[in-house]
């Protein structure tokens, strides 16, 4: 009799268990990007919001927590429930944080859990639109030349500018002013006003300006040039190497149900494919993450390999914040 009604109680709790992870998400899922509104993983992680909403029946609401370069963010929902309501959508800086901020009030590795990764975003040297200098060649030797002339616009130390930035100046051996903003959104509309000179930033937020001739546009930081910017020559045909691709994952806060984290990744899969989706990160120069990096395992991997790939680079460079 007891062991009849103890197997009742067990199947009673894996129909309600399954039940719960069937009914989620049941209110709205916030998700914190780690930027001010209006830059480019703001949107990137509204169109997917808006593409997970549709495959999961539920409401996705992006949340702006920016600062410190995305660690602010970060570390909020690094600290938050982990009941699937509250999620992160940021970029390669959760790799290099941990080597640029000797105090991180979390750990990437550990407080987060990758669902999986979305898209790789190339970048673009831009500078504001009165900048005399006709190419690139011509822009590096201006900015070697004019280290107390030029400043560089970034989102913090951690922020993809920020890193792009702090390559280009050790390439050309040169320490020039940097003016950090809560995201490239608002960076970007300093530099149309002539605030601020030079920016790297991800395509998602300069193609509309480059294509409508509101900034000066240089390069590219990706490997090979880009099918959306051929006349742009890329930062490595004059400094060898130099190549740089912002990944972006999309997290849950650690202790965040398996059957969740389930449900979310197989979400995540299809609003990748959505159609709305793809043709706007097409249109935007952000390539599709290969199929085996969508997943909670793979894009744990990408992490860990680029935390890796960035500690030697950033402690060469010895770029440190506290
Ligand atoms: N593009 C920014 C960065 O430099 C962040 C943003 O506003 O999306 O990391």
């Amino acid at each position: 009799m007891i062991r009849r009604l103890s197997r009742i109680a067990a199947v009673t709790f894996a129909a309600v268990a399954a039940a719960t992870a069937f009914a989620y998400p049941d209110k709205p899922v916030s998700v914190v990007v780690p930027f001010a509104a209006g830059g480019p993983t703001d949107v990137v992680a509204r169109s997917l919001a808006q593409a997970l909403g549709t495959q999961l029946k539920g409401s996705f609401v992006v949340e702006n927590v920016g600062g410190a370069g995305g660690t602010i963010g970060a570390g909020k929902v690094a600290r938050a429930a982990g009941d699937g309501y509250t999620l992160l959508f940021h970029h390669i800086g959760m790799s290099t944080a941990p080597s640029l901020y000797r105090k991180l009030d979390f750990k990437p590795t550990e407080d987060l859990i990758p669902i999986g990764a979305v898209v790789d975003v190339p970048m673009t040297l831009i500078a504001k639109p009165q900048m005399a200098q006709a190419n690139l060649k011509d822009v590096l030797a201006y900015v070697r030349a004019n280290k107390d002339k030029i400043n560089l616009a970034n989102a913090g130390i951690g922020s993809a500018s920020h890193l792009c930035g702090l390559l280009l100046q050790n390439a050309l051996k040169t320490d020039v002013t940097t003016v950090p903003f809560q995201g490239t959104g608002p960076a970007m509309t300093a530099l149309l006003g002539g605030q601020v000179d030079l920016m790297c930033d991800q395509s998602t937020n300069t193609t509309g300006q480059i294509k409508g001739g509101k900034v000066k546009a240089y390069a590219v930081t990706s490997k090979g040039k880009l099918a959306n910017f051929p006349e742009l020559p890329t930062l490595a045909s004059e400094l060898p190497g130099f190549e740089v691709g912002v990944w972006h994952i999309l997290y849950a806060p650690k202790g965040t149900p398996a059957d969740v984290i389930k449900k979310l990744e197989a979400g995540l899969q299809a609003a990748i494919k959505d159609p709305g989706f793809a043709s706007k990160m097409k249109d935007l120069g952000a390539e599709i993450m290969p199929a085996d990096k969508q997943t909670s395992a793979g894009a744990k991997a990408h992490l860990q390999a680029e935390i890796a790939k960035w500690s030697p680079i950033i402690q060469a460079a010895k770029a440190y914040a506290d």
